[in-house]
């Protein structure tokens, strides 16, 4: 059985929590600082706020921003749930731009036709790995004034040129069990800011400056030391964790590119993905859909996700919702939504996985590579 995802922790995880559970201090404290530290270091920012998880992050960087009733969130419809919840808990409204083909994100020039003057923030996400074209998503904000949040969920560690994901606007990380970087429950936000870094820091520790100073209502948004011990072992490793995947995706790319009904994913130029998800397309010239592809491959002991089974507008949560844009057409993502299939490309999976995966594809697909 390869499963889509799968931890990867060793001794030095092991020995880290235990370290914090001796130690008789298990909330936040020196550990999440630690890990803070490790992680503004390790992808560019100049601060990075450790919070309890990636919707969090998310709802943190919409509360410092001052969203509310009235404004307007330019973001995508095909990304999780959690990107629409965090904007909708500020009373803004959620616009949805289309997005590109070629990496699954947010298409500027839909961004640009959705701007006026309501318009507050744009929300790319920065999907299964590779950013967004945050050249021009950022020549749009700057244009316009707007701000920009970059969920980050699954990017850890990308870049676009020479800049990591989070360092363009606020960036929001996730260290959900299945994410390249996993402690459970876990997020992170970035910020080049001082100012916005500083409210972060309070905002997150219900408003207190100092024990019971309270310069603003906050809330209770802390990691804990032990979450920060199982994350600080896999930040000194990530460069191989990325590697691993790398080689994996690649190889599956080599073996699959020339299958017919199957659209590889590419990493831009001048992009650096860091595969969290490698997600094929399946297309018509198949001959199977999408979904019976993917109960093939569980039969055949090869897990496989559906990362996102529909757009958010269209589930009946979100669609006569007063504060979710109905009109907004993306087409692209109407027509991805229904081919998209993640294979498994974690580092367990390597070359015995990639033959097994590619092997049962081309046989699925009565096909031979
Ligand atoms: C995982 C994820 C989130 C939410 O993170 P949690 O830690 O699960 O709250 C938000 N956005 C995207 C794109 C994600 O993949």
């Amino acid at each position: 059985m390869i499963p889509i995802s799968r931890v990867d922790f060793g001794p030095e995880e092991e020995a880290s929590v235990l370290a914090v559970l001796r130690s008789g201090m298990i909330a936040q404290g020196p550990k999440v600082a630690e890990f803070e530290e490790a992680f503004a270091g390790a992808f560019g920012a100049k601060h990075a706020i450790a919070v309890n998880n990636g919707t969090t992050a998310l709802i943190a960087a919409m509360e410092v921003l001052d969203l509310g009733p009235g404004d307007e969130v330019i973001t995508t419809p095909f990304t999780f749930v959690a990107t629409i919840n965090a904007v909708l808990r500020t009373g803004a409204s959620v616009r949805f731009a289309d997005i590109r083909a070629d990496d699954f994100n947010i298409d500027p020039a839909s961004v640009e036709s959705l701007v006026n003057d309501r318009t507050k923030a744009i929300v790319p996400v920065h999907l299964y790995g590779q950013m967004a074209d945050m050249s021009g998503i950022m020549a749009i904000a700057n244009r316009h004034g707007l701000a920009v949040v970059e969920d980050s969920a699954q990017s850890h560690g990308a870049r676009f040129e020479d800049s990591y994901a989070g360092t363009f606007g606020i960036g929001t990380f996730s260290f959900y069990a299945t994410k390249n970087i996993a402690t459970g429950e876990g997020g992170m936000v970035t910020t080049s800011d001082d100012q916005l870094a500083d409210r972060l820091r309070v905002l997150r520790n219900q408003g207190m400056r100092a024990r019971y100073q309270y310069e603003f209502p906050g809330n209770n948004y802390r990691l804990t030391d032990l979450q920060a011990a199982v994350g600080i072992p896999q930040l000194s490793r990530y460069e191989g964790i990325v590697t691993a995947r790398q080689a994996n995706a690649a190889a599956l790319s080599e073996r699959l590119s020339e299958v017919r009904g199957v659209i590889v994913p590419r990493e831009l130029p001048g992009r650096r993905h860091v595969w969290h998800q490698y997600t094929i397309r399946v297309t018509e010239d198949a001959g199977v859909t999408r979904d019976e592809l993917a109960a093939g491959l569980a039969e055949d002991g090869i897990g496989s996700g559906v990362y996102y089974p529909g757009l958010i507008g269209d589930y009946d949560a979100y669609r006569s919702h007063p504060l979710v844009a109905h009109d907004d057409d993306t087409p692209q993502a109407r027509e991805i939504v229904s081919q998209v299939l993640s294979l498994p490309v974690h580092p367990h999976v390597g070359e015995s996985g990639v033959d097994q995966i590619a092997g049962t594809i081309a046989r699925r697909l009565s096909v031979t590579v």
